[in-house]
Formats: C-alpha cells, sequence, structure tokens
C-alpha cells in the first residue's frame, strides 16, 4: 500500500458534520490562480499553519496560507478538543529527556498554553464552545494511582492549581465508580477543534493573511534567493516556505522526513443527546476527562448533552464502525449510567506521531522551516509551534523559541513501521482489556 502524503489525503474522509454545525462558517477563500509573491508561504490550514500566519500578520509580514482541502480538514477539524496544559509528558519526564535549559522552556510554554488558547478565542470572538475550567485524569490501576499521586504532588510542588482527588471525590467529578484516585489540572480544558481552526483562519486573515483552499502544493523550487510554490493553477515565489502539513508531510520535500513521521488512525463517536438524570452525573464539572489506559479513553461531554469519545479502531484504515459497539461496552463499564448510548456522528483522522512523542521544528533547507509530529497533542502545541515557526521566519535567534530546531532522524525501519505498530498496540490492547476484565469482575462488590 501506498505510504505517500497524497495517500494519506486521500483517505482521510472529511471532518465531522456536528464540529462544522456548532462554530462559524468557514471564511470566503478561493483557488490560488496566477502568479503571486509574498515573504513566507505556509503550506497547510490546520493550528500550526494558522497559528503561523497570525503571528507573522500581527508583525506586518506578508504572508500566503496554501491549504490542500479546506480550513482545518486535516487533524485540526477533527481533534477531541482537549487543550492540555502539557506536553505529551509531564515536566519531570520532560527534564529527564532534555537539557535543562529546553525543559525549562517546554515545560514553561506547555503550563501556559491553554491561556494562550483561550485568550486568543476571546481576543478574537472565535465560536467554538470553549470550556476553561480544568481537566481530569483517572488511575485505572493501584500502579497508575501511584503515579496520580506523585504526578498530583509534583505539578502542585510547582505552583500549578492541581487537586488530587481520592475515593468519593473521584468518583464524583468523574461520574464513575470506578476511579479511586484521579487528578484535576484546572488550566486545561476544552473546545470545538473546527471552531478554532476556523477561528484562527478568520483572525489571521483579517490582520492581513492570505488564505487559499484546494490548492495543494505540487512542488517546491529555489529560484534566486525566494523559492517557488506551484500549485495545480497557481504559483507563489516567496523568501520563506513553512511546511504546516503535520501527518500528511511525509515526503512533500525531502524523503526523510516521511521516516520520521508515523501516521495513525484515531477514531471520534458523539452520540444523541442523553437524559438529564444521567448528565447530571456523568461528569458534571463539565471537565475532558482521560484515564491512565493505554489505548483511548478521552470522554467529554457537549453543552448540547452529547458525549464526545476517542475510540480505538484499526490503525491504518478509516472505518470504525465495527468498533462502536466495543466503545458502548466499555463506556458502560466505566459509566452504568449509560444504559442506552446510540452513537449519532463519528469520524477518522491521521495523527501524527513520533517515535519519543514529541514534536520536530527542522529547517530543511535555508529558507524552507517545517514542523509536525504532536503526537495527539497539537491542539495547544501546534498553536505555540506555529508562533515558534513565525519567530524563525522572522529571523529571531533559536534561544526564543519554545522548540529545538533539531536535524531529521530518519528511522530505519520505517518501511516496516505498519507490523511493528499493530504489534505494539496488539500489547497495549491486550493489557488495557485485562484491566477492564479485572474491574467487571469486581463490580458487584463496588455496589454492593
Ligand atoms: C482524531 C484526533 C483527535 C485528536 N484530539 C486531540 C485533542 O483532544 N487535543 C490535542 O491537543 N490534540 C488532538 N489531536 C492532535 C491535533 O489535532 C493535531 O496535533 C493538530 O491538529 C495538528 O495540527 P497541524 O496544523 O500541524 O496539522 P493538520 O491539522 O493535520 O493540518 C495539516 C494541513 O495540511 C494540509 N496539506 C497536506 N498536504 C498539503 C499540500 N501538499 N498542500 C497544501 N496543504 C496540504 C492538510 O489538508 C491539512 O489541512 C487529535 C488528532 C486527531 C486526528
Amino acid at each position: 500500500m501506498s505510504n505517500s502524503p497524497e495517500h494519506l489525503l486521500d483517505s482521510a474522509g472529511t471532518f465531522s458534520d456536528y464540529l462544522a454545525q456548532r462554530t462559524e462558517p468557514p471564511i470566503a477563500t478561493s483557488v490560488l490562480q496566477g502568479d503571486h509573491q509574498t515573504d513566507v508561504v505556509i503550506i497547510g490550514g490546520g493550528f500550526t499553519g494558522l497559528s503561523c500566519a497570525l503571528a507573522l500578520a500581527e508583525h506586518g509580514v506578508s504572508n500566503l496560507v496554501l491549504e490542500a482541502r479546506e480550513i482545518g480538514w486535516g487533524a485540526s477539524g477533527r481533534a477531541w478538543g482537549q487543550v492540555a496544559a502539557a506536553a505529551k509528558f509531564m515536566p519531570a519526564q520532560v527534564e529527564k529527556d532534555f537539557p535543562p535549559e529546553i525543559a525549562e522552556r517546554i515545560n514553561r510554554a506547555a503550563a501556559l498554553a491553554p491561556d494562550l488558547v483561550f485568550g486568543l478565542i476571546k481576543q478574537h470572538g472565535m465560536r467554538c464552545d470553549a470550556v476553561h475550567n480544568g481537566n481530569i485524569i483517572a488511575a485505572h490501576n493501584s500502579d497508575k494511582a501511584q503515579w496520580i499521586r506523585s504526578t498530583a504532588a509534583d505539578l502542585q510542588s510547582r505552583g500549578y492549581p492541581v487537586r488530587l482527588l481520592v475515593a468519593g471525590e473521584a468518583a464524583a467529578l468523574t461520574g464513575s465508580p470506578r476511579y479511586r484516585c484521579a487528578l484535576i489540572d484546572e488550566r486545561g480544558g476544552a473546545l470545538n477543534p473546527l471552531g478554532y481552526a476556523r477561528g484562527l483562519v478568520r483572525a489571521a486573515r483579517d490582520a492581513g493573511s492570505q488564505v487559499f483552499t484546494q490548492s495543494p502544493l505540487l512542488s517546491l523550487q529555489k529560484v534566486g534567493a525566494d523559492w517557488q510554490v506551484t500549485t495545480p493553477q497557481g504559483r507563489v515565489i516567496a523568501r520563506q516556505v513553512v511546511m504546516a502539513t503535520g501527518a500528511f508531510t511525509g515526503n512533500l520535500l525531502q524523503s526523510q522526513t516521511q521516516q520520521e513521521i508515523f501516521p495513525v488512525r484515531a477514531y471520534q463517536a458523539i452520540s444523541e443527546p442523553l437524559p438529564a438524570e444521567v448528565l447530571s452525573t456523568l461528569l458534571p464539572g463539565g471537565q475532558p476527562f482521560n484515564d491512565t489506559r493505554r489505548m483511548f479513553s478521552g470522554v467529554r461531554v457537549w453543552p448540547d448533552g452529547r458525549l464526545h469519545v476517542g475510540l480505538d479502531g484499526p490503525l491504518f484504515r478509516a472505518n470504525a464502525s465495527g468498533w462502536l459497539q466495543g466503545a458502548t461496552k466499555r463506556l458502560q463499564l466505566m459509566f452504568p449510567q449509560l444504559r442506552d448510548l446510540r452513537w449519532a456522528y463519528h469520524w477518522a483522522g491521521w495523527v501524527d506521531m513520533t517515535v519519543d512523542h514529541y514534536p520536530r521544528l527542522h529547517r530543511l533547507a535555508p529558507g524552507v522551516l517545517a514542523a509536525y509530529g504532536f503526537s495527539g497533542r497539537g491542539v495547544a502545541i501546534g498553536t505555540i509551534m506555529g508562533r515558534d515557526l513565525a519567530h524563525l521566519a522572522l529571523g529571531h535567534s533559536e534561544d526564543q523559541l519554545v522548540h529545538p530546531v533539531s536535524a531529521v532522524q530518519p528511522q530505519w525501519y520505517h518501511a516496516i513501521h505498519r507490523p511493528l505498530v499493530q504489534t505494539l498496540v496488539t500489547g497495549y490492547r491486550v493489557e488495557d482489556r485485562h484491566y477492564d476484565n479485572q474491574y467487571a469482575r469486581s463490580v458487584p462488590s463496588l455496589h454492593s
């Protein structure tokens, strides 16, 4: 099977009607035609590219966004919508993985990331159901309960507004008798991801960015000191090029980038509205919720009373219909009050995983920047990365960036990554099922 970015684009389906209905209409855009000149051309109309466009326009730098499909058509318009105050890993882990100065920058930016996102939403009046009231992580077994306790203590010692929830309080705030230990991080929140993407593009356009959709980059050529980007019907000459094409980046520019990204499918489903008596008990504080299991556990409730969950499914094919029943069973185990759960919408997206789950920021050539690899944490991190890209395009020092600029590190096993990832995930599923079965067996005693 082809692994080219075109293949990923072709097989990604579309974003959810539900998310589209709940936000502002897309701004009017056109297809790029004829010859254009700009300072920076940005490829990709997701959070990363749009955040970069907005930051550049705010600095008075001319820029032009080229999106192959529609704004938010990639991962950005399909996400679950959690805004977390953390990179993929907690601060203590980041400190183990990076030199102190870089770890400090990543942790500081991640801690402030929700304020940045919710601040932009407020400043630009974006219609995206933003709820800034924290997020909850619960332990699904006793080892993870220990991890939750030490993580809560560590975050509190850093001065963050994090609370440990134990026993009755954990059960009450999650709405599930399964969880006896959880933490709530009051910095986080949730939003409509497609609404956020549409709000960002409106803000960028209003600040001076030009935006073209249905205009895929076909080729990139050096022309003197500049770059020429060619699309099916147009050309752009720019001083700088920013690649913000997420999981689709593949070998658009350089075959080695393809060997650094591991695109994996992720699935989302939204239910019919739940009855009022169920809503009053399930995540009554309105926070998005995850537990510590390996595979998808995200659950949130929309203002119209629908459940929105991340669910497991085929890793490289597009359809999770056959997996909805399994998701229902698992949810009913977690939340026994969900007796009658009917699904109204479901969709798939591609997540741009990296081997260590940290994002990548590259100078692929003089004047060509790229960032990707948010590994399922791109709402806030993509927004930050867009600003890093803008700083680099403006010629600022790398010391002022959050993420380090690194060399592309192709992984030799990339050609066989699908069976490898499949094997790894099969192990994760077995592990999760073990704990689910253990819990299922203990349920009668919990209710006795
Ligand atoms: C199902 C799902 C759930 C998620 N949930 C969350 C969550 O709850 N919280 C969180 O923080 N993160 C989440 N993520 C991750 C987050 O959505 C992504 O990290 C983020 O959207 C990446 O943004 P981006 O702009 O880098 O890439 P994308 O949004 O993928 O944008 C890339 C764009 O590039 C365009 N493109 C590709 N090729 C070309 C070309 N040749 N020319 C022009 N344009 C091109 C694509 O059409 C696409 O629109 C989730 C992801 C998925 C898939």
